[in-house]
């Protein structure tokens, strides 16, 4: 899975990708609420999923 840009959590767990934080949530639709995501968790979680899936 490749994408381009960094990851942003919000304060309730939505999480988007792209080079800037998304302005508003989508799911709880708070303003600048989003963190940049360190990119080692994204990758590990990432790769958690992709272990269920193969199971
Ligand atoms: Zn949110």
């Amino acid at each position: 899975m490749s994408y381009t840009g960094y990851s942003w959590e919000c304060e309730c767990g939505h999480i988007e990708y792209g080079e800037n934080p998304p302005e508003e949530c989508k799911k709880c639709g708070k303003i600048n609420s989003f963190a940049k995501l360190p990119e080692e968790i994204v990758d590990e979680r990432e790769k958690n999923e992709w272990e269920e899936l193969n199971k």
